[in-house]
């Protein structure tokens, strides 16, 4: 099939795309990214945009930097820039090059963004999952000015969130995990580059050889990512065993409320949960230091 007819806009800037956006938005004006999803929905008519206001035009937005504690992730940052680790970006840099790779395939990771895929918003978005996990804020851009929230209160359901029409997402701020802490990701999907059945990411804070603070998220699992705190809480003052890893494993598939689909029945998910945290602690665990 063939998309159905569109207008292009090239925009000049961030601001100039926003106008645009506002003349468009009731109309169906979209903002194209990556393209790696979009693009894909047009062809099978499943998305019929009036018109696509190309951010691919505007310098500037390619390039990650780290502000303070925080790592600021611009519009056009694709999401193979993350294959290597930059050094500056610390531990959180290690995470995501081990996270990217499970992202579709070498040509997609060359062409779609991160921040397009919290736009995007697939339940099974590693990106979606990595920004809830951590915290990150995201930061917005209309002719009305611009707004920051908190990854919690973007996505709002499968594939949808609490942008306003005429908004675009110009940057995600990442707060960047703390030197010390282990991080740890692990997904389970049918074949290499297919969307994650289920996936784990990781953070926790140690205290001594006690677990201090726990960040778990999960995604592909339930509708939304999001981060479990019965999981979390129940590794809390804990040693990193695989007993107390199993626990909080356990708590998780007790708090999710896993989706159902033709091929893969919410049973397998809620018991997918428990592997996948188990496995993104253990490996977690493999960066504490040897014992003396
Ligand atoms: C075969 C295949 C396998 C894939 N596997 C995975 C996978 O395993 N994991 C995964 O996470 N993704 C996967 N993807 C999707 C891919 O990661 C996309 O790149 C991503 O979902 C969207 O990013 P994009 O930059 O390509 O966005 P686009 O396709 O350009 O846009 C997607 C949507 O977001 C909106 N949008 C984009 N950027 C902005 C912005 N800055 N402000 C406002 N709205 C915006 C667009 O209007 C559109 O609605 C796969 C894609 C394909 C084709």
């Amino acid at each position: 099939m063939k998309p159905a007819p569109f207008a292009y806009y090239r925009p000049a800037t961030l601001e100039d795309a926003a106008a645009r956006l506002a003349d468009g938005a009731d109309e169906g004006a979209m903002i194209l990214a990556g393209g790696q999803s979009l693009v894909p929905m047009m062809a099978l008519r499943v998305a019929y945009p009036s018109e696509l206001i190309d951010l691919n035009t505007v310098p500037g937005l390619d390039t990650p930097r780290v502000e303070g504690n925080t790592l600021v992730i611009p519009a056009l940052v694709r999401h193979a820039t993350f294959h290597t680790p930059d050094p500056a970006f610390g531990p959180t840099g290690d995470l995501m090059a081990s996270v990217v790779r499970h992202i579709a395939h070498h040509p997609i990771r060359q062409r779609g963004t991160f921040c397009g895929s919290l736009a995007h918003a697939d339940p099974s978005s590693e990106w979606a999952l990595t920004a809830t996990t951590l915290g990150a804020e995201l930061e917005l851009l209309s002719v009305r000015g611009t707004r920051r929230i908190p990854i919690a209160d973007w996505i709002d359901g499968a594939m949808s969130t609490t942008r306003e029409p005429d908004e675009i997402l110009t940057a995600a701020h990442l707060p960047l995990i703390p030197p010390g802490s282990l991080s740890g990701f692990y997904e389970v999907s049918r074949r290499a580059g297919d969307f994650a059945l289920g996936m784990a990411l990781v953070v926790l804070g140690m205290d001594g050889d006690r677990i201090g603070e726990a960040s778990i998220g999960l995604g592909g699992i339930e509708e939304i990512p999001r981060r479990i705190p019965e999981a979390e809480a129940a590794l809390q003052g804990q040693p990193a065993t695989p007993e107390s890893f199993a626990t909080a494993a356990q708590a998780a598939m007790d708090a999710v409320d896993p989706m159902s689909d033709a091929t893969t029945p919410a049973s397998y998910r809620r018991d997918l949960a428990g592997t996948v945290i188990r496995r993104a602690l253990a490996q977690a665990a493999t960066r504490l230091p040897a014992p003396v």
